[in-house]
């Protein structure tokens, strides 16, 4: 047994002290797989646990980090073997488990799935948790019964990671986009990634009223509270939003009258406790439909130690897309 580098959150009488730091392999969880961790990424919730600005961690140490691509070194399963590429979203891994931020992860195989043919573990990471919701976003909204022809789809949060893929997503299966952001400066780069139209993020936080102007038959929200009052109210009548994101708060101040004077349908998205098959259904969509230059536009790179100050960036909207850490130092 050895030691290996990771980032590792431990709790203090002040709060919590995060270090990149040796992290001994005698003291990792229980788990069937063991795996060489090459890429990770940063999600909002990762940066919530590092800066600590919402109770994500509930264990100590903790090394965070939610999502992870790598190889497999050790199995005790059938089902996975030494060298077979591995994908792991969630579960409560840098949450409750030991995560992602090291190079090496030891985890349920129940967790994993395999690197979807035709991507990359770099490319993985870039998609991440982040393009996994987006996607599981889209076919909510597809199993609701919505096709493009029904009316445009609007994207909060779209300079966002999850925002971001969900405009090239929706863009490449014939939406017409509009793209809800705070940041004006970033319109160039939503019309890239597909959007037909860039609308300022104060046009939907205002008080919403219970009906309005019917905007849109479609919709994936990132942020909440009064954004996703909004965006319900403006909702064409059979129409539904998918609902993945609090990046603006928890509350929800709406009326029924969405509901039931239109017939409107609000999604809940969740990632972290999806069932296999339908992660596996969710990736193998990603890696046929979203395009991977754009995927690559929204894309930069990082080592792992620079998760630290990325941290505090995604927790004030400052990040631009997707960010790959490159964990193992082997490049993008
Ligand atoms: P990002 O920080 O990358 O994106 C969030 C975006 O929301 C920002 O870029 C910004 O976009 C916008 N935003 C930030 N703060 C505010 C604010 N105060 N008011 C309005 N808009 C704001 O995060 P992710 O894309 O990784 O995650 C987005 C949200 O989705 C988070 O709340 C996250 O916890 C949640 N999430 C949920 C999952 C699930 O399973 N349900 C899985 C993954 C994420 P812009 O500048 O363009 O306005």
């Amino acid at each position: 047994m050895g030691t290996f580098r990771a980032i590792v959150i431990d709790k203090t009488e002040g709060g919590q002290q995060v270090a990149v730091r040796d992290f001994d392999e005698a003291d990792l969880m229980d788990g069937d797989v063991d795996v060489r961790v090459t890429h990770s990424t940063v999600n909002y919730k990762d940066g919530l646990a590092i800066t600590g600005a919402a109770p994500v961690v509930r264990r100590f140490p903790m090394i965070p980090g939610v999502d992870l691509a790598g190889i497999v070194e050790r199995s005790s399963r059938a089902d996975f073997k030494p060298g077979d590429a591995v994908v792991l979203n969630g579960w409560g891994v840098g949450e409750t488990h030991l995560g992602a931020y090291a190079q090496k992860a030891r985890l349920k195989g129940d967790w994993l799935i395999p690197l979807p043919k035709g991507i990359t573990p770099s490319q993985a990471m870039a998609i991440g948790t982040a393009g996994y919701t987006a996607m599981l976003a889209l076919i909510a909204l597809e199993r609701h019964g919505l096709t493009p022809d029904r009316g445009p789809a609007i994207v909060t949060g779209a300079a966002g990671g999850v925002g971001s893929v969900s405009v090239a997503l929706l863009a490449g299966a014939g939406w017409h986009v509009i793209a809800s952001t705070g940041r004006p400066g970033e319109a160039g780069y939503l019309k890239d990634l597909g959007a037909a139209e860039v609308v300022a993020r104060a046009e939907l936080s205002g008080t919403p009223r219970p009906l309005g102007k019917e905007r849109w038959a479609a919709g994936i929200d990132s942020v909440g509270s009064t954004t996703l009052a909004n965006l319900l109210s403006m909702t064409r009548a059979g129409g539904a939003i998918a609902a993945c994101g609090l990046a603006g708060g928890m509350d929800l101040p709406t009326s029924v009258a969405p509901f039931i004077l239109r017939g409107v349908a609000l999604l809940g998205i969740d990632s972290v406790m999806a069932a296999k098959a339908r992660r596996i259904e969710a990736w193998g969509r990603l890696a046929r439909d979203l395009d991977l230059a754009k995927l690559a536009a929204m894309t930069t790179t990082i080592p792992l130690d620079g998760v630290l100050a990325a941290a505090p960036e995604i927790v004030a909207g400052r990040v631009r897309g997707r960010i790959v850490v490159d964990v193992a130092g082997e490049g993008s």
